[in-house]
């Protein structure tokens, strides 16, 4: 009983051919057959099922259902959910309980979803391949010695082992697109402000945003109307409504950029940018007008993403201190408490980042570091909006390899940091990006394409990812 579309399932829904408390049994029973990904950290199966009753019973009385009736979705450790515990992949909050709904959970549940679970992420949403979770790796189910992409992984196999229909995760940097690239799945990163951050556990505020992993590009546009719009709990949320009305853009004449720089790259697989190459001629050939743009600040990305957002976490998590949150040491000395929970209950790799964030921060460095990296978000910033004057979209790899295997690069973070070349891009300047499973690389891995669109853009984004995809299978 595997969907292939919410549309799908949920036609078989108002048919009687299926039922709520079927589907939740289904994946129920899949998440437990695979265990061994490390997918979920926590499955809420009794509540699920009980909610899925009582759907059914809502849809039995005739009552009108919500645009996500009955979807079963994951969400990404870093997401609260009232009374259940969050604890962004780490030790520091193992036993935090939320308090209260992030907007994105009050939508889902508005919407009819059924939530089925807490998923697995690197700690703090820090990292590319899920490794640095503090409650073990997450398994690619296509292949168990690779990693699954990250931060959130867990949301990505959850989507791509049939775990679950839908899984939020969290984009800072590519949390969202690189692991559903790596899993083969559809993965959107919204534009900055388009979904509420309230309730998301902050990486870097400025760069976060919560996004969806879907098998196909209607569902994920799908969630997107659903969890989307302004929130008087987040002023950095847009007023704006998303209504997938592609119907509009059916007669457009798409112009697509591309920066060379991107695809001739030497930290690009060949055969990645072979095929990612003779696709875009293919595209031409479909119609499609593909318009090459220099672009010489590439080399620029990856570090001012990491100044920038090591400075955000550096202050976001300060808050850990095992007395206002975080799991408590407790010492006489209040300096020592803190000292000792911070030491003993953070991981590696969020410690590396907050004192590098504390670093570009001090006094003497600040202009070196921040300031520059500030130019440069702004000089990408005017870049990006002439680009788009001429495109309706900007096209480019995803990451540089396709999954690799455990160990890889966890211990070169220089390494890890530098695959993070084609998706920080996006978070720089606040432009929505999706990465769209396309092809098949001679060792059996999944990739596909990035898309990314103008800020508040998804429709045009979103419809022309669906038309690459068509074009794709058609070849
Ligand atoms: N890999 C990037 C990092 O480690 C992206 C993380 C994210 O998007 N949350 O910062």
């Amino acid at each position: 009983m595997s969907f292939y579309s919410v549309k799908d399932y949920q036609t078989l829904l108002q048919n009687g051919k299926t039922t709520c408390v079927d589907a939740v049994s289904f994946y129920i029973h899949n998440i437990k057959r695979n265990k061994h990904l490390n997918a979920f950290l926590e499955v809420y199966e009794h509540e699920a099922l009980q909610r899925a009753r009582q759907l059914d019973e809502k849809r039995a009385s005739g009552e009108t259902t919500g645009k996500l009736h009955g979807v079963i979705t994951g969400i990404k450790d870093v997401i609260c959910y009232k009374d259940h515990t969050v604890s962004a992949g780490s030790l520091i909050l193992e036993k935090f309980t939320s308090i209260y709904n992030a907007t994105v959970v009050e939508k889902l549940l508005k919407e009819d979803a059924i939530i089925i679970g807490r998923q697995n992420c690197d700690e703090f949403a820090m990292g590319s391949s899920n490794e640095n979770s503090a409650y073990g790796a997450v398994l690619n189910s296509l292949d168990n010695t690779k990693v699954p992409g990250g931060s959130s992984g867990g949301s990505a196999v959850s989507v791509q082992a049939d775990l679950c229909m839908i899984s939020l995760g969290s984009d800072t940097g590519g949390s969202v697109r690189q692991p559903a690239d790596f899993c083969g799945i559809v993965g959107l990163k919204p534009s900055y402000g388009r979904v509420s951050r309230y309730g998301l556990i902050a990486y870097a505020s400025s760069f976060d945003q919560i996004g969806i992993f879907a098998k196909n590009i209607p569902d994920a546009a799908l969630v997107l109307e659903a969890i989307g719009g302004k929130d008087e709990f987040d002023s950095t949320a847009v007023d704006d409504i998303f209504l997938y009305k592609k119907e509009a853009l059916n007669h457009k004449a798409y112009r697509i950029g591309y920066f060379p720089a991107t695809f001739n790259h030497p930290s690009l697989d060949p055969e990645i940018a072979e095929k990612q190459k003779n696709f875009l001629n293919k595209l031409q050939d479909n119609g499609i007008e593909i318009i090459p743009i220099d672009f010489d600040l590439l080399d620029y990305v990856v570090p001012a993403y990491y100044i920038l957002t090591t400075a955000e976490a550096s202050s976001n998590l300060s808050r850990y201190d095992g007395i206002k949150y975080g799991t408590s040491q407790h010492e006489k000395e209040i300096e020592e408490q803190i000292n000792l929970t911070r030491s003993n209950y953070f991981g590696k790799e969020v410690k590396r980042r907050i004192m590098l964030g504390t670093f570009v921060l001090s006094e003497g460095y600040y202009d070196a570091y921040v300031s520059q990296a500030q130019k440069v978000r702004n000089i990408l910033l005017n870049k990006v909006n002439a680009v788009f004057k001429e495109t309706d979209a900007i096209i480019s790899p995803v990451s540089p390899t396709t999954a690799f295997t455990f160990g890889e690069k966890s211990n070169d973070p220089t390494e890890m940091f530098l695959a993070d070349i084609y998706t920080v891009f996006a978070n720089l300047v606040g432009i929505p990006g999706v990465s769209v499973p396309l092809f098949r690389h001679s060792n059996g891995m999944p990739f596909g394409l990035q898309l990314m669109a103008s800020h508040l853009n998804e429709l045009a984004l979103l419809a022309l990812a669906e038309k690459i995809s068509v074009i794709n299978e058609r070849l």
